[in-house]
């Protein structure tokens, strides 16, 4: 690039996130000039990819840490219903896909896979009976099971049963309806079809460095080409950072005043990964236990089955770690560059106010081998260890933002922040994640395009994309169960069909 090309839209980062804005906005305005920014060699290397995430499809059918116990013992649900029908918004997206040949095969990306979780010991077993009653009395739980028989579990995981003591109290919760989704692949179906349409153009090895408002208002964004090492500069008039974890640097650069204040907290992953068939063969759910005292939500222990370019493997972990690292592919002075005079003090107000999260962190990080493989043993008792290797998870950037009360508070959701005009928006922190690209994707239209989400704008349109857009599916239950009908058979027939009549 050597004179600055005038672009509509430039979407930095080529994860799951700009793959479904990207997607949404070719879908309602054709004619829109796109062009995607990548820094490595192609899509879906960083928390998108395969093997860097869970592939968990969450609905919040599994995740304990969406469901808090109050004080008098009851479970308060709002959360897991809120996340359980941010993901009836991919569905929908999904199956419009599938639907109109824009992906061609759903099982390239999504598979069945029963959720349970899994909880031992008195105080645990009554908390998932609490859950349970709380999450089977709506709707959007229709089908749960719930079990306290060893035999009974066994069935539905016969490995996490094995070498258990029979007198042992356990509990367990089971949707058949879970998924497991393998995002990576999804960003590349999304991307494969955005680069056919015209106007859409994806640079691999092309580093955004730097970007600034011009007096037009427009955005002129400085690039890297790391293949033919030159700069050259873009400009354009809608700017999304889906970056991941390079997000805040990006949104710092940009000095927009809502940026201001913004800090971030990496945490590491590390994995227990198994490829003996024999093995994964015996393990068909997701199973999601407690978090440890201290830990942060997304380091809840599970033990998954995933489906990854065709074959079956198990992954235990994630084993949450301290990092300077914003990107798994980034540098180690991430977390020194982000600080800067404005989030000093909400940066420190997290130190002081989260002593017990920095001391799991580091406490992971000084874990042995052998402990790290004691607490897949607490679910797997009979696993072999020269069945199970390491492997390195993404990195993931909780939000820390300024708190008028606190001086700073660390955030585990994702946020958007954008201008005031509108005219760029960076997503920040990684949770509940891949699985609520859409509901974040619909989130970005509603905050910077307002004035297109009209009846004779794009709206026709959108509810043709997400038919249930604009329905809350939390108190309609009968939109709920249409809209689950009706995208059960396209997102993989056979499966989430039984399970609705269960
Ligand atoms: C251990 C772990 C487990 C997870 N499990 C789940 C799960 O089970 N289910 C779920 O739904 N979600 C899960 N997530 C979260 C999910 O992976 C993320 O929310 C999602 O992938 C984020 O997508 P993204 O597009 O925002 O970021 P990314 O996929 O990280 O993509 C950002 C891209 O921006 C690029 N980039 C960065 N800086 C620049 C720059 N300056 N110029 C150009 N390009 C740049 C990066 O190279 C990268 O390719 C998990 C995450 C982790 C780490």
């Amino acid at each position: 690039m050597t004179e600055a090309a005038a672009i509509d839209v430039v979407l930095i980062g080529a994860g799951i996130m700009s793959a479904t804005l990207g997607t949404f906005l070719k879908e309602l305005e054709p004619s829109l000039s796109i062009s995607v920014l990548e820094v490595l060699s192609d899509c879906a290397l960083e928390s998108s990819g395969s093997w860097n995430n869970a592939g968990t499809g969450h609905a919040a059918n599994c995740e304990l840490n969406y469901t808090p116990q109050r004080p008098d013992g009851s479970v308060d649900i709002s959360k897991a219903l809120e996340v359980n029908t941010e993901f009836d918004l991919s569905r929908q997206l999904w199956a419009y896909l599938v639907r109109k040949g824009a992906i061609a095969d759903p099982r390239d990306f999504i598979h069945p896979c029963p959720h349970m979780s899994f909880v031992w010991g008195e105080t645990n077993v009554a908390f998932l009976k609490a859950r349970f009653k709380a999450m089977s009395a709506n709707h959007c739980y229709r089908g749960m099971e719930y079990s306290e028989s060893h035999a009974e579990i066994g069935q539905w995981a016969p490995l996490i049963m094995e070498g258990r003591p029979a007198d042992q109290r356990v509990a367990a919760t089971r949707i058949i309806t879970g998924t497991d989704v393998s995002y990576g692949a999804l960003t590349h179906l999304l991307f494969d079809h955005l680069a056919k349409q015209p106007g859409v153009n994806l640079s691999y090895r092309h580093h955004v460095r730097n970007l600034k408002r011009t007096d037009g208002g427009r955005w002129l964004i400085e690039v890297e080409d790391l293949q033919a090492r030159t700069v050259g500069e873009i400009t354009a008039k809608f700017v999304f950072i889906g970056a991941g974890g390079g997000a805040l640097e990006l949104l710092q650069k940009s000095n927009i005043p809502e940026g201001h204040g913004y800090g971030g907290f990496p945490v590491s992953g590390i994995w227990l990964r198994c490829d003996a068939q024999e093995v994964v063969e015996r393990h068909d759910a997701k199973v999601y236990g407690k978090a440890a005292e201290g830990s942060p939500p997304m380091s809840v222990p599970h033990l998954d089955r995933r489906v990854i370019d065709g074959k079956i493997s198990l992954l235990f972990g994630p084993y949450a770690g301290f990092t300077t690292r914003f990107l798994k592919h980034d540098s180690l002075t991430d977390l020194f560059r982000s600080i800067e005079p404005g989030n000093i003090r909400p940066m420190l107000a997290v130190a002081r106010d989260n002593v017990d999260l920095s001391e799991y962190l580091i406490g992971q990080v000084l874990q042995s081998k052998q402990h790290q493989f004691g607490i897949l043993q607490q679910f797997y008792a009979t696993a072999s260890r020269d069945e199970w290797r390491l492997a390195v998870a993404g990195d993931r950037v909780q939000i820390i933002k300024p708190d008028k009360d606190h001086g700073g508070v660390l955030e585990f959701g994702t946020e958007l922040v954008g201008s005031e005009d509108r005219s760029l928006v960076a997503l920040l922190g990684a949770s509940p994640g891949a699985s609520t690209a859409a509901f974040i994707g619909l989130g970005v239209l509603r905050k910077c395009f307002p004035d297109r989400l009209t009846a004779s704008g794009w709206l026709p349109k959108l509810k043709e994309i997400i038919p249930a857009y604009g329905v809350n599916l939390i108190e309609d239950a009968a939109a709920c169960d249409r809209i689950r009908a009706d995208t059960a058979p396209v997102l993989n027939r056979q499966h989430l069909i039984a399970a609705r009549a269960a």
